[in-house]
């Protein structure tokens, strides 16, 4: 059996006898779905009445992956013009690929499709040598990269609801079900904003474009900067600062491009943390001039802005991975965690589709992972008999191929 073939009976398995939609679904009757197949094409345009009736089209369809809208529609099933757009809940899309973590530079590469040029790491929006854009990835769904995601994914929500107002029943988090989270606002007041407006909100939570001077200079004399007190930005900004100055040494400061002054920094050390707990008068701390503070302003939004994707947010029309399905990548499901568990969850754990069976494979190479209390690898060159959940992942991200 070719590999393709072992992924599709698997995931058709499992929509014929372990699939549920657990997750709520708003307004299923107003959203379009689409969906993609084995055989490499698209269906779109679809819709559905009822949570039974999608469930009955997705035992029947298995399909590679499976999408519906963040969009409402009056006719989700016209074509693009003609459906009716209503409103689209705010939805955000955390993924490692855009988080700088030391081991993508172990597990992840890039290949340029036009003229093979290749790198570790994070991929870049242009190739270096040739500036075409498209690329052949390699990445992996690692458990550090992950982590990182839901450090992102921890300080979004608190933006969304300390600073924007969104109560914990309006807001959803879910694994993507590959190597990211999802967070989605179902709001009245959300749901009408157009792109340029969740722009604005992406903007926001990101810290893109914030003035330095707006939240430091009164005039050369007197530094007014912000106090750990303040709303918004500004008290993000001063706590940020606090916890930095009260916990670094001298590589942290060096780190964050303080290497000139990290003897004064130290020296001041009670003084720095007076003046951004309280009234924030940064002038009052002798030497140090306002580059310094502004560096440190720098390094702080640096730190407690949300690394989210741009474009998933400001695309009003996107199609997003549907809860409670499985991910054509890894084989592991999309799946929704309450918001009081973000710090507990476990997606190694609670993503697995399947909890019996094995398959033989051969593995090119693949790094240590993890699936629930188990551990895999490293594999170079390997052939081994997998439970179902392990071999699926590794044939999915084209680390392995299936024997017989
Ligand atoms: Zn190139
Ligand atoms: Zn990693």
């Amino acid at each position: 059996m070719d590999s393709l073939t072992y992924v599709q009976n698997t995931f058709r398995d499992y929509y014929a006898n372990n699939f549920s939609l657990q997750s709520a679904l708003q307004m299923i009757e107003k959203r379009e779905f689409g969906f993609a197949s084995f055989d490499g094409w698209m269906l779109r345009h679809r819709s559905f009445k009822t949570k039974n009736e999608l469930t009955m089209f997705l035992q029947d369809f298995a399909p590679h992956d499976a999408y519906f809208s963040c969009a409402y529609y009056e006719e989700p099933e016209a074509e693009m013009e003609r459906k009716g757009w209503l409103g689209a809940d705010l939805v955000f899309d955390i993924d490692a690929d855009h988080i700088p973590t030391q081991c993508s530079k172990i597990h992840d590469e890039w290949t340029c499709g036009n003229c093979a040029f290749s790198g570790k790491g994070i991929t870049p929006e242009k190739c270096p040598k040739c500036g075409n854009e498209r690329f052949d990835t390699r990445t992996w769904p690692c458990e550090v990269c992950l982590d990182s995601a839901k450090t992102e994914t921890v300080k979004l929500l608190d933006f969304l609801m300390r600073d924007f107002g969104f109560s914990d029943k309006e807001i959803r988090v879910f694994f993507s079900g590959h190597r990211g989270y999802h967070i989605h606002v179902e709001n009245e007041a959300a749901r009408s904003l157009n792109s340029m407006a969740r722009k604005e909100i992406v903007d926001y939570v990101t810290g893109l474009g914030l003035d330095i001077t707006y939240f430091g200079l009164s005039d050369r004399k007197i530094l007014q900067g912000p106090s750990t007190k303040d709303q918004g930005w500004r008290g993000r900004i001063a706590r940020s600062a606090y916890d930095f100055v009260r916990n670094a040494n001298e590589d942290d400061y060096k780190n964050a491009g303080l290497q000139t002054n990290v003897e004064l920094l130290i020296r001041n050390k009670k003084a720095l943390l007076k003046s951004l707990d309280g009234v924030g008068t940064w002038s009052t701390v002798k030497g140090v001039a306002f580059g310094t503070w502004k560096r440190l302003v720098e390094h702080s939004i640096g730190s407690i802005s949300a690394k989210v994707d741009t474009a998933v947010t400001t695309d009003v029309h996107r199609l997003i991975r549907l809860a409670d399905t499985l991910h054509g990548k890894t084989g592991l499901k999309k799946v929704e965690f309450a918001l009081s568990a973000v710090s507990t969850f476990d997606p190694f754990k609670s993503a697995i589709a399947f909890k019996a069976g094995t398959a033989k494979v051969i593995v090119s190479d693949a790094p240590k992972f993890r699936l629930d209390n188990e551990i895999f690898g490293p594999y170079k060159c390997k052939k081994i008999e997998l439970p179902t959940a392990a071999a699926l992942l590794l044939v999915c991200k084209g680390r392995a191929k299936v024997v017989e």
